[in-house]
């Protein structure tokens, strides 16, 4: 069943709360792939009732035409996420997420600002005021969100203790199809070569992980990696960086755990990807 409002929402969650119900929430733009039905089927496992809310959140596109060009697939999306075991889907029209007279914007310092923060002037502005806003509709117990936006999940985990928002996070990990590529709805988007080439980048990721482990210099990695893309035919690449995973920023202590973030654009498309160092 798809639900368009929030009074329909509550009174659905508080009709499964009262029954005795946890409830996970799995927020998406749609566009569904096996990335975001194994977070539907995460939450499944864990909470008595799921929603997954398709929202295309138009304050987290920097740029519009990337708004104009995301892909929509509700109807097929509703049936994916039924067999995935999902109990509601809330996709709500915009002037009901942003009605008239709506002037709030969450931002989060600290893990926001670089990266994907330095180069898309806005963006985490409109995924945290949204994020904040469907747990806020949803009153969910859990939430559920990839891996494949580390950036993004460090930003809500900071965003959620900040604000004591009453809910837990969990990351999921990463979903790839069997060349590599981390699947994405922009994948979507892609022509027949250059689905052919973006493999590459997680390719030259693993390798560039692979031999800082084995103690060649960060700067050799880095460029090395980043030659290997544009090599490949990536048109060109925006970031790849190797940073403290939890706070994004520089290495300050090799104890603690790393994370290799890349940015690049190939046949018009720009992917992103992540991985353990
Ligand atoms: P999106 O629809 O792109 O906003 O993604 C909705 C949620 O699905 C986010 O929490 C993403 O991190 C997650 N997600 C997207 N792609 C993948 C993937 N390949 N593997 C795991 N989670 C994913």
């Amino acid at each position: 069943m798809i639900l368009r409002t929030v009074v329909e929402l509550r009174t659905q969650v508080a009709a499964w709360k009262a029954e005795g119900h946890s409830v996970g929430v799995v927020p998406t733009m749609g566009a569904l792939h096996e990335g975001h039905l194994s977070l539907a089927r995460v939450a499944k496992r864990d909470c008595g009732r799921v929603i997954t809310t398709i929202f295309v959140n138009p304050k987290q596109f920097n740029n519009p035409d990337d708004l104009l060009k995301y892909p929509r697939t509700e109807e097929n999306d509703a049936i994916l996420l039924a067999t995935a075991g999902v109990d509601t889907v809330f996709a709500p029209r915009v002037e009901e997420v942003y009605p008239a007279g709506f002037v709030t914007t969450v931002s989060v310092g600290g893990v926001s600002a670089p990266l994907e923060g330095a180069l898309r002037p806005g963006h985490f502005d409109g995924v945290a005021t949204v994020v904040t806003k469907l747990l806020g509709m949803s009153q969910a117990d859990r939430a559920y969100f990839g891996q494949k936006d580390w950036q993004q999940l460090q930003m809500v985990r900071q965003l959620v203790r900040d604000l004591n928002l009453n809910v837990e996070i969990i990351g999921c990990e990463t979903v790839r199809d069997p060349d590599g590529l981390a699947m994405s709805s922009r994948n979507q988007r892609l022509t027949a070569e250059g689905r052919r080439k973006a493999p590459a980048l997680y390719a030259a990721m693993l390798s560039a992980a692979r031999q800082f482990r084995n103690g060649k210099p960060l700067d050799e990695v880095l460029a090395q990696a980043k030659a290997a893309v544009l090599g490949e035919g990536f048109d060109s690449v925006e970031y790849i960086e190797i940073v403290d995973a939890d706070m994004l920023g520089p290495i300050i202590d090799s104890t603690r755990s790393l994370r290799m973030l890349a940015a690049a654009w190939v046949d018009d498309v720009r992917l992103i990807d992540n991985i353990v160092v």
